[in-house]
């Protein structure tokens, strides 16, 4: 086989894929927002391994960082021994992210994966509360294990499963319609429920897999009123829009709230590592020694990076700043992308977690292909992907997010959007 040469793959790589249908190229470099191809393509990445690389391809500092943990005969996998690297990244976890907010939470890991740490998380509510039921949303995504898999909407995803999975409770996202209970009926039926009340509610404050619809300040609010009020534990997955994804390290900082549980994985490295944690109030830390583990705990050259973010970019307001005029500067492209647009189409997310949803529902997809076609790589999302989603590194360039814009636009003309 010659570089390059995908036959390999295609002869022995399950069939069942994804992402490389849609790029079928071999990526081989990649820096900040930019990858390239074996061949010697360049992309404009705004997928960022789908939300895990926030601070770009080989961010120097953390790059440096993991290189100077690696320069020593390092213990590498350390199980849930202490180590100076989870030393390291508790430390600034708690002093940058942690105590600033007020968060007095312990932090479990869960094991590397986003679903990892959903899952500790249904279990850890379950657990503490005594009781069984979650709500879930319309439209929520929180992973593939079947805990993750009962609360993720998606009738897609839920077929992988190939037998129906045992449920949770749909309640209606805001503004979702459909068979779903809303808040108020929530506060109703939990008041008859009494002791079977549900544990908890599993929530995105912006569903990125099901199409960046963003909840309202005051939506989120009356959430969270609504489950301190019938003591069921709060539940806010941030696995994609945490770290700063949405201009602030949480989603929920915006609307003054604090989670009871919290889900982060994703970016949390940094550098695309995986690492996951589960914060919880301490009162729910209820696992004894060995109820809940796991083989990849201890993984240190991602506390070393993770740590390196959060010393980094974390320290003070500045990135978050920058973050939020990124945001505004795509956000105002977007606006008028909008505007150009033939059919019905309206801007969707937070922060630099946005897109535009369009009412002709191939629209999407076929503009993502156009766009790859021009050196842009974007996702879909959304329960029928009609939704173009962009998922920049946060450290994208002023430069980049206008020609990303100059790429799109191209390629909703081309494809008569
Ligand atoms: N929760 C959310 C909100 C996610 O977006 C994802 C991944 N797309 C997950 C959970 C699952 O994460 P992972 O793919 O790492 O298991």
């Amino acid at each position: 086989n010659q570089p390059g040469d995908s036959a390999i793959f295609e002869a022995r790589e399950s069939s069942v894929r994804s992402y490389c249908r849609q790029w079928p190229k071999v990526f081989t470099t990649a820096s900040g927002a930019r990858q390239q191809t074996e061949t010697g393509e360049s992309y404009l990445d705004f997928f960022a391994g789908a939300g895990a690389l926030n601070y770009g391809h080989n961010n120097p500092t953390l790059k440096t960082a993991l290189m100077d943990h690696l320069a020593e005969d390092v213990v590498i996998h350390s199980m849930d021994m202490h180590t100076p690297a989870k030393r390291r990244f508790l430390t600034a976890l708690t002093e940058q992210v942690l105590e600033p907010r007020g968060m007095d939470h312990k932090v479990l890991f869960p094991g590397p994966t986003g679903t990892n740490t959903v899952e500790a998380a249904l279990k850890a509510v379950r657990k503490a509360t005594g009781r069984t039921e979650v709500v879930a949303f319309t439209n929520g995504f929180h992973g593939m294990t079947l805990g993750a898999l009962s609360a993720t909407a998606n009738q897609m995803k839920r077929a992988g499963a190939g037998v129906p999975l045992t449920d949770v409770t749909r309640a209606a996202y805001e503004g979702h319609s459909g068979q779903a209970a809303d808040l108020q009926a929530l506060d109703a039926q939990w008041a008859e429920a009494g002791e079977d009340r549900p544990a908890g509610v599993i929530v995105e404050l912006v569903q990125g897999e099901g199409g960046l619809n963003a909840a309202s300040t005051e939506w989120v609010q009356q959430l969270a009123e609504l489950c301190t009020k019938h003591d069921v534990k709060l539940i806010v997955d941030d696995v994609q829009a945490g770290c700063g994804r949405t201009g602030t390290f949480f989603s929920f900082e915006p609307a003054g709230i604090t989670p009871d549980v919290v889900c982060l994985s994703k970016s949390l490295s940094g550098l695309g590592l995986p690492l996951a944690v589960t914060l919880i109030r301490p009162e729910l830390d209820q696992w004894q020694p060995g109820e809940h583990n796991g083989t990849f705990r201890g993984f240190t050259p991602a506390f070393v990076t993770a740590a390196a973010a959060l010393e980094t970019y974390w320290a003070d307001d500045a990135f978050a700043t920058e973050v939020q005029a990124r945001a505004e500067r795509l956000r105002a492209g977007l606006a008028e992308l909008v505007e150009a647009a033939s059919g019905e189409a309206a801007i969707r997310g937070r922060g630099l977690m946005t897109g535009i949803v369009f009412a002709d529902t191939e629209a999407a997809e076929k503009i993502a292909a156009a766009a790859f076609e021009r050196g842009l790589m974007v996702e879909t999302s959304g329960p029928e992907s009609e939704v173009v989603k962009l998922l920049p590194p946060l450290t994208v360039t002023d430069e980049e997010i206008d020609e990303a814009l100059r790429i799109l636009r191209e390629s909703i003309v081309a494809i008569g959007a």
